[in-house]
């Protein structure tokens, strides 16, 4: 039981962690497709939880969750149901973090316990819809303040590029 909750601990902080660093902060500086889809205002729950079949959607949605599938393998040996509750609770977090959208308040316990464990709350997710330099760490909110910095030094990098385009 306690091996299943570390593999699944470390299956949502690895995915969590390549997920941010490797699409979501590079995505905001040098891409369209995450701004454009999940970050364009007045969507419906559905559109922001992942739960509609269009193409643009689904793709950010995929390339979002794919570090946590090329994780999964890694620790199936060391535990399988482990993994598989990690990438369901994974699942879930995202519908759950998009709650905000249909006014849904998270209950002053469950916000206490998050705290706890560091784990990102729909109130703390809906900042980031709306002002995108905040709010990172889809999972863990101690990637908030790293993916800041790598969004400043990314920024910097694309600055340094047009730059020496002219
Ligand atoms: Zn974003
Ligand atoms: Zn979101």
């Amino acid at each position: 039981m306690l091996k299943a909750i570390v593999v699944a601990w470390l299956l949502l902080f690895f995915g969590d962690f390549l997920s941010t660093f490797c699409y979501h902060v590079p995505e905001h500086v040098f891409g369209r497709l995450h701004l454009q889809t999940h970050h364009s205002a007045k969507k419906n729950f559905r559109h922001y939880a992942i739960l509609i079949l269009n193409f643009q959607v689904l793709l950010d949605g995929v390339l979002g969750a794919l570090p946590y599938l090329l994780v999964a393998p890694f620790l199936w040996n060391f535990s399988n149901v482990g993994v598989i509750f990690g990438l369901l609770f994974g699942q879930f977090h995202v519908w759950w973090r998009h709650t905000s959208i249909m006014g849904w308040q998270t209950p002053e316990p469950v916000t206490w316990l998050c705290k706890l464990l560091f784990i990102t709350t729909p109130e703390q997710h809906w900042l980031h819809h709306h002002k995108t330099n905040e709010g990172y760490g889809d999972i863990f909110t101690f990637f908030d303040q790293p993916a800041r910095v790598w969004l400043r030094q990314l920024r910097l990098i694309r600055l340094h590029l047009r730059l020496s385009k002219g």
